[in-house]
């Protein structure tokens, strides 16, 4: 029969596998993305949350939080929260691609 310490043990290992695959398919998904001074963020609004992980993964100032009212069928907000990158200082490192846990920003050409 299996005893818990038995399962701990193949979860641990389950939790590595996974990582690994993940880890894997995050950087081949890094490489694909477009970057450097030919290319800037760009947040697609309906997707984003507000959660300010790329305001705090970029170096550059480039992305601003601003307010904005969120209005549906089921509730009308007054105060929520949207993203938006500053072209100029925008460097094209893509951190914040990597950091928006929505999906939410992509690279652009310039
Ligand atoms: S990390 Fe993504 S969801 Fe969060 S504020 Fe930035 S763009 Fe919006
Ligand atoms: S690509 Fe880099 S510099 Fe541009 S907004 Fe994202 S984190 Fe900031």
């Amino acid at each position: 029969m299996t005893n818990r310490d038995d399962l701990t043990v193949r979860r641990n290992s389950q939790q590595r596998r996974i990582r690994m695959m993940m880890n894997a398919v995050k950087s081949e998904e890094r490489a694909k993305l477009k970057g450097g001074p030919e290319a800037v963020a760009w947040v697609k609004e309906e997707l984003c949350i507000g959660c300010d992980q790329c305001t705090i993964v970029c170096d550059d100032d480039a992305i601003e939080i601003y307010h904005t009212p969120l209005k549906s069928p089921i509730m009308n907000v007054d105060n929520n929260k949207k993203a938006k990158v500053l072209r100029d200082p925008c460097t094209g490192c893509k951190l914040c691609v990597l950091a928006c846990p929505t999906d939410a920003i992509v690279m652009i050409d310039r």
